[in-house]
């Protein structure tokens, strides 16, 4: 394997006068699948990384346990059979270390490497409105021209890192999950608090206990998780999948309610009924049935659990009994034990002996519902005038989700207008793709996609498609640039707000809303509409001429054809 540099990767293109037809910020799922399909039209591309390596999340989130919640026969590109085929996955849901050979495979199989800059971090993408090009400037001070921007840029990769009065008097060791050390670190004979209990925290807890003399667990609000139930791959569904993977992406493009749960050791199919139309024995049997299958196989069941509360109600129920059970401490259980909003409506943790681990004697949760972390001290962390003395923080505290990695680097538009005024009462996109005033810029599983609740890769690669085909239409066209109607954005705002507000997810405090960054949610963040419906209006414009969209003035040699 070989990194290339940015001067490597660089040289002779991107100049003014020779510009790239496209550059793509970030080599995590999309921007790989974006360069090759890209390369694959005959457009000329590079991507910029601020890593120093490829696989985006995976290559940032090494913390004890992470690993995919996805099967990971799911979890992967589709559009090469070949590698579908080739790829040896060795667990059901494959680990951390296994996801981030997965990418660099993908980056050596299809010769990636020699188009992608790393430890190139973006510091500013603008637009050029009299050469009607894109001009990114990295932090290192390097600048490229593009006629074609497409922001990759991950969107759980902006790491929410609370602010607390003390954080730097603390003497001990701090971590942010997403900011894992690459060399690993050892806890044995620390005690350890960790922030969050999130998905994050939920894989990382059962391990850091086994580690440390003791864990301290700060819990705001407590989750929903349900067993992962991970294992070897079998490799007789392996060879399942693989000779049946073509109908397999059909369906989980196709048929599936949220897309993440179309895979669960076999194609459980969707139930389409009301979760009240049967009776209790039928629906808790199915609950239970899935149940032990493992992890996201409680989305795929009767679509009303998300939107109708009594509906919903059933499951929680269930759910919460599934918690009580597996804790000792019936005062602890009850802690850990989520009141107060629908399950489902947080995203759904999958855990391996999480529960569990609140029946060992070096854990201690810490309800921080009522009284917040009022700071921290020289020693540790203090709750209602408490202090728990630890020699460790880890925060595992969530991400500034969709929008967030946007924000954090100077994008501007139109008249020298920053996305962060565009976006200053809340991200607004058109399709998910692109924000009106931003000619020529493309979003990857961007705020308006239907991401939070469809496989990120398989939703990215369909857009990335939907990126190729309209930079063809518009060179085909003569046109120079596309960009979203003021009223189509509004009208996708209107969209993503009228799905959102008939399910249940607004009552969760959740990054799906971005409820979880102060001052941000509940907003329309993300399309809740469905993943069919999505795509049936993102046919239906492009369809038509790229309706809702404006395109830039004929050239005078297209005119002339
Ligand atoms: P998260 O779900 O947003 O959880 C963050 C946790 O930090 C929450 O418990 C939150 O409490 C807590 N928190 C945040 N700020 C706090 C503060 N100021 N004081 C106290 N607690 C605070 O983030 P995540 O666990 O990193 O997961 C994010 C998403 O990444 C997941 O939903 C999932 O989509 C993805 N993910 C997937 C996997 C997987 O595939 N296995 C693994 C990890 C992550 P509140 O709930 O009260 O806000």
């Amino acid at each position: 394997m070989q990194d290339y540099s940015f001067d490597d990767v660089m040289k002779g293109r991107g100049s003014k006068d020779a510009p790239l037809d496209t550059l793509i910020v970030g080599a995590g799922m999309a921007g790989l699948y974006a360069l090759y399909h890209m390369r694959e039209r005959g457009l000329s591309a590079v991507v910029w990384e601020a890593g120093d390596g490829v696989g985006g999340t995976w290559h940032w989130n090494r913390y004890p346990g992470c690993r995919v919640d996805i099967e990971s026969v799911e979890y992967c590109y589709s559009f090469s059979d070949e590698l579908q085929q080739e790829w040896e996955w060795t667990e059901r849901y494959a680990a951390q270390p296994e996801l981030l050979r997965y990418f660099n495979h993908v980056a050596d199989r299809f010769d990636l490497r020699p188009s992608i800059a790393l430890n190139t971090r973006v510091e500013s993408a603008i637009f050029d409105e009299a050469s009607g090009l894109w001009k990114v400037t990295s932090e290192n001070g390097d600048v490229a021209f593009a006629r074609f921007c497409i922001m990759a840029t991950g969107f759980l990769s902006a790491p929410n890192q609370p602010q607390f009065k003390g954080m730097e008097d603390f003497e001990g060791e701090q971590y942010h999950t997403a900011f894992w050390p690459r060399e690993g670190v050892d806890f044995s004979g620390k005690r350890v608090a960790i922030i969050g209990t999130g998905s994050t925290a939920v894989q990382a807890i059962p391990l850091l206990a086994q580690q440390a003399s003791h864990l301290t667990v700060f819990q705001r609000t407590p989750p929903f998780a349900v067993p992962l139930r991970n294992c070897e791959m079998p490799r007789e569904y392996l060879e399942k999948v693989r000779a049946e993977y073509p109908e397999w992406r059909r369906r989980e493009r196709e048929e599936s309610f949220g897309g993440w749960v179309a895979v669960n050791f076999e194609y459980a199919d969707l139930v389409t009924k009301s979760a009240l139309e049967v009776s209790e024995e039928e629906r808790l049997a199915l609950y239970e049935d899935r149940w032990k299958s493992g992890g996201l196989a409680m989305y795929n069941i009767y679509p009303d659990t998300v939107a109708d509360p009594e509906a919903n109600a059933t499951i929680t129920s269930f759910l919460q009994e599934k918690i009580r059970a597996r804790v000792d401490d019936p005062e602890i259980a009850e802690l850990l034990t989520p009141k107060g909003y629908p399950a489902l409506t947080k995203r759904l943790c999958c855990d391996t002996n999480y529960y569990e681990t609140y029946n060992r004697d070096n854990v201690t949760l810490v309800d921080i519902s009522q009284d917040a972390i009022d700071h921290i001290s020289k020693k540790g962390v203090v709750v209602a005038g408490k202090e728990y003395e630890v020699d460790a923080i880890v925060f595992a505290t969530g991400f500034d989700a969709l929008s967030g990695a946007l924000l954090r680097f100077d994008i501007r538009g139109r008249d020298g207008v920053q996305l962060k005024d565009h976006w200053s009462d809340g991200a607004r996109t058109a399709l998910g793709l692109m924000a009106s005033g931003f000619p020529n810029m493309f979003l990857l599983d961007g705020p308006g996609s239907p991401c939070p609740l469809f496989q990120p890769i398989l939703l990215s690669e369909d857009q990335v498609r939907w990126v190729g085909d309209c930079i063809s239409y518009l060179d085909g066209e003569g046109r120079s640039t596309i960009e979203p109607t003021s009223g189509f954005e509004d009208d996708w705002l209107d969209l993503c707000s009228t799905a959102l507000n008939a399910t249940l997810f607004p009552q969760a405090n959740s990054w799906y809303v971005g409820a979880n960054i102060e001052g941000k949610g509940p907003v329309g963040l993300a399309y809740f509409g469905g993943i069919n419906n999505y795509w049936d209006h993102c046919r239906t414009s492009a369809d038509n001429g790229y309706a809702g969209f404006t395109l830039g003035t004929k050239t005078a040699s297209a005119m002339a054809k």
